[in-house]
């Protein structure tokens, strides 16, 4: 394939139904001979180093560990995609805001993020993928979970396949 695709962008939220999104993210990537870049946005873990007057941490300590758990997750699966520390990004904020003003800003040219469907709303998109869709200034790939891998189970359980092997390979 030689389409103009230089810089993909990674929306990764790190849970353990994301892996199917990583996985086809980097193989659209190599298909693009693109750079592939993965960006995780904080948006539930407070603010350290935060002045007088913003929200402050109830439990500090906890909060940092959260974050170096958060960040060696992004390593982790920088590491799985074989990609330099300098192609993973982490900030904080609104997910769909975010990724799209750092695509903007690092000349993204296409942007992959997950989507499920919501049945009982009728909804195709979640918040964040319609938030990108319909922001964004490159194009931008929803990658349809399918109904097992939004179910899967989360990687906080110790032991358990991942929701992408699952999907795949249910009698394994
Ligand atoms: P949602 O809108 O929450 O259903 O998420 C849809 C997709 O947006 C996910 O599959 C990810 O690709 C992306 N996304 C959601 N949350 C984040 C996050 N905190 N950081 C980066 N990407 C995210």
């Amino acid at each position: 394939m030689n389409y103009n695709y230089r810089r993909v962008l990674l929306g990764a939220d790190l849970s353990d139904q994301s892996d199917y999104v990583v996985r086809k993210a980097r193989d659209l990537a190599q298909a693009f001979h693109a750079n592939l870049y993965v960006i995780h946005v904080l948006d539930n873990i407070p603010m350290p180093d935060t002045a007088y007057g913003t929200m402050v941490p109830l439990d500090q300590d906890s909060s940092y560990e959260m974050l170096e758990t958060v960040k060696s997750r992004l390593k982790q699966l920088g590491g799985r995609l074989g990609l330099e520390p300098s192609h993973l990004w982490m900030v904080w904020g609104v997910p769909g805001e975010e990724i799209v003003r750092i695509a903007g800003q690092e000349h993204i040219d296409l942007i992959i993020v997950g989507s499920h469907a919501r049945h009982g709303l009728g909804l195709l998109l979640g918040s964040t993928a319609s938030r990108v869709l319909h922001h964004a200034q490159c194009d931008v790939m929803a990658i349809r979970m399918p109904d097992e891998v939004a179910r899967g189970q989360s990687l906080s359980e110790p032991h358990s396949r991942s929701a992408w092997e699952a999907a795949h390979n249910p009698a394994g």
